[in-house]
């Protein structure tokens, strides 16, 4: 259900931010201080899609939809450069080229690239000199940039709209670390207890337990686990949700919620 959700919401925020991109000429030439602030633009905007099917259907940040939101990202971003492309008349920098000059695509490629170059170049110190032969080089590396980037923003899109906890030690957000579905409803009570009364070596057995216990069809209801870690620390993020089964769909509930710091985090969700 997420499933087809999310790929249709992709698929119109994908559309949306390319139109918009074309319109407003984010792809490429919007490097302020090195960051690609236009294509960052558009892969957030692209990731809005999946991000929004994730938040309605009380789902998580997958590698799934995380790769779905990168595919749209990504794609969002070709689609600009293609519809600049075949626009009958583009500016590039202070050049606007007509449309017969355009209808070679190695050579809009190339001229991308140039004018990347040209641009880096024109925002280093005068002394520095740049010789021709790595201004191609120059230009492809400025494309990489971009193109790191729009992933990048599309990565952090995601997370900020689906609330996962963000780590400002590290400045990185919390990753997926499990989702485990369970419709052993007494072992996960013991698994919280454990974590609780800080028995670590406890708690990660009986995981292995409340793992066991994969709910099957014909089970109404069960629990859910979801743990956010940060990879840098290793602090972590707990949810317990209740998932009752509806006609074709599933509505989770919050049961509890809780921080685990640094040493906790470490030893409890170590495996
Ligand atoms: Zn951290």
């Amino acid at each position: 259900m997420t499933t087809l959700l999310a790929l249709i919401f992709s698929a119109a925020s994908t559309i949306v931010i390319a139109v918009l991109g074309h319109q407003f000429h984010l792809a490429h030439f919007h490097l302020v201080g090195g960051i690609p602030v236009g294509s960052m633009a558009i892969g957030g905007g692209a990731a809005l899609g999946a991000a929004l099917a994730i938040r309605l259907t009380n789902n998580y940040d997958t590698d799934d939809f995380r790769m779905l939101a990168y595919v749209a990202g990504f794609l969002a971003y070709s689609l600009v450069i293609v519809a600049d492309y075949t626009a009958l008349q583009f500016r590039v920098g202070d050049r606007v080229l007509p449309a017969t000059e355009i209808m070679n695509v190695a050579r809009y490629l190339m001229f991308l690239v140039e004018e990347g170059a040209k641009s880096t170049a024109a925002v280093l110190p005068k002394w520095v000199r740049i010789p021709p032969q790595i201004m191609f080089w120059l230009g492809m590396v400025r494309l990489s940039v971009e193109i790191v980037g729009t992933l990048v923003a599309t990565g952090w899109a995601l997370s900020l709209v689906i609330g996962v906890p963000f780590c400002w030690r590290n400045r990185r957000f919390y990753e997926l670390k499990s989702l485990v579905e369970s419709a052993n409803t007494s072992a996960v009570r013991e698994w919280e207890l454990a974590v609780h009364q800080r028995r670590p070596i406890e708690a990660r057995a009986i995981l292995a337990r409340v793992r066991a216990g994969k709910p099957q069809s014909q089970d109404r209801v069960w629990t859910r686990i979801v743990i956010h870690q940060c990879p840098g620390c290793l602090a972590g993020r707990v949810r317990i949700e209740k998932c009752k089964r509806g006609p074709g769909f599933i509505r989770a509930e919050s049961q509890d919620e809780f921080l685990l710091d640094q040493a906790r985090g470490s030893a409890i969700l170590a495996t």
